[in-house]
């Protein structure tokens, strides 16, 4: 077909040539709530099935811009109503993101009805060239250069009215604002997370607006909203009223400003210090304190629920010859090794494993009852006599079980599982004894 003259191209190689190029072609039925796609190739291969329902394909075309702009909601209503209303040629591009996948599609979608039915085609194509990837890297930078504010609006609560100030350039839409600020809130609160609903409802009610805030106040808080792409970020919502010197004028600036990238960072540090917090640093078993506090959760969790717990204390034997004989170094490495077999094996079981301090250990076993944490520790002795140990060889330990009671105080929990740890190193060591 390549090597034709111009004159001799007919529109059959030009719907060839269509049909081999095209990412996708739909062929929808509102009426009876049906898409079957004829062609899917790269992404919509991921994106679409070969059939399914014609309501749930729009939703996914449509979603990712489902936001406060009017005219966005007015092309989705003709579509999502099975009126087939719609009659001529419709195109515009859209933004596709795949779940689990960082980078957005940018795609065009043109829409051609059937001539004498309610059925329409729909055509898609990805921009894969670099004008469109320039266009969005351009769109990016603009938003950098917005300074973060996705989002700036004025509002009147006593004329119960909001304005845009400085939008425009952060969507290709035009926003229109005339909306009321009572109803802009209603809008709104469905683009944040469920559980943040009804707070941001509680925040921006007016009565609670007018009572907070006294004139030049300002005040955020951080909560998660649906973006363009209908990923969940991060954002600050900012509310600031007006400078006046009437108590009954409230007007109040308000931000939406996206803190994603900080918060999460901010988030991963958090996390980071609350592992630290909590971590022994030499074995990476629980710490001291946070294996006692697991202790006192474990048996406030046994008075209250019927559920067994039980615990076992651990003491390696004749450790200070270890140190003695081949140096404080190689008794490192070794409770290192021998806090590894107890996680090694408690992994998947329901148990919390700490160092209590120096070479002993606790674990506190979570829906144990008496005879199965015994086989548990039992293994876990055994486990350690034959492993062996970098340098050292073989070394063993002494192990104290109990099962906690309803009526059981702290200390007399404590005092039983020390006297079981005893026991066994006064019965020869290398055993289990449980109390
Ligand atoms: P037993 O069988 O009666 O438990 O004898 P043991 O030698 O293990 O008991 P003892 O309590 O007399 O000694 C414990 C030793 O553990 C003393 C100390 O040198 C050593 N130890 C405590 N903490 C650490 C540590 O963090 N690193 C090293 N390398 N040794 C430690
Ligand atoms: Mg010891
Ligand atoms: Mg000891």
């Amino acid at each position: 077909m390549a090597d034709k003259n111009l004159n001799d191209y007919s529109a059959n190689d030009v719907s060839e040539l269509i049909l081999g190029n095209v990412d996708a072609a739909i062929v929808v039925d509102p009426s009876v709530d049906k898409y079957k796609a004829i062609i899917r190739r790269g992404f919509f291969e991921k994106f679409l099935e070969e059939t399914g329902s014609y309501h749930d394909l729009i939703l996914d075309l449509w979603f990712h811009f489902n936001d406060s702009h009017e005219k966005v909601a007015e092309d989705y209503q003709i579509f999502a109503d099975n009126t087939g209303n719609f009659k001529g040629k419709y195109s515009r591009r859209l933004k596709i993101a795949l779940e689990n996948e960082e980078q957005s599609h940018l795609v065009q979608l043109t829409v051609y009805p059937f001539e004498d039915s309610k059925k329409y085609i729909f055509v898609l194509d990805e921009f894969i060239d670099n004008d469109s990837l320039q266009e969005s890297l351009t769109t990016k930078k603009i938003n950098t250069i917005q300074g973060s504010y996705l989002f700036s609006m004025y509002i009147d609560l006593v004329q119960d009215t909001t304005s845009s100030i400085n939008v425009a350039e952060i969507s290709e839409d035009v926003v229109n604002y005339n909306l009321k600020y009572s109803e802009w809130r209603m809008m709104i609160v469905n683009m944040f997370q469920p559980e943040d609903q009804e707070q941001f409802l509680r925040r921006t009610d007016p009565e609670y607006l007018k009572k907070n805030f006294t004139p030049g106040r300002t005040s955020s808080y951080d909560c998660m909203m649906r973006n363009l792409e209908g990923k969940y970020i991060w954002v600050k919502l900012i509310f600031s009223r007006a400078q006046t010197n009437n108590d009954d004028d409230y007007r109040f600036v308000f931000l939406v400003q996206d803190i994603h990238e900080n918060s999460m960072e901010i988030l991963s540090t958090l996390k980071k210090y609350e592992e630290m917090a909590i971590t022994d640093p030499l074995t990476g078993v629980y710490n001291h304190g946070e294996i006692e506090t697991q202790l006192h959760n474990a048996l406030a969790l046994r008075q209250k629920y019927d559920d067994p717990v039980s615990v076992m204390m651990l003491d390696l034997d004749m450790f200070k010859s270890i140190n003695d004989t081949y140096g404080h170094s190689v008794g490192d490495t070794t409770l290192k090794h021998f806090a590894k077999i107890m996680r090694d094996l408690t992994v998947e079981e329901n148990t919390s494993v700490g160092r209590w301090g120096g070479e002993e250990f606790v674990i506190v076993c979570y829906e144990k009852d008496a005879d199965e944490v015994m086989n548990l520790a039992e293994e876990l002795r055994k486990n350690v006599e034959v492993y062996s140990f970098p340098e050292i060889g073989h070394i063993t330990c002494s192990i104290g079980v109990t099962e906690l009671k309803a009526g059981d105080t702290f200390t007399e929990a404590f005092n039983r599982i020390d006297k079981a740890m005893y026991a066994s190193k006064h019965d020869g060591r290398n055993k289990v004894t449980i109390l």
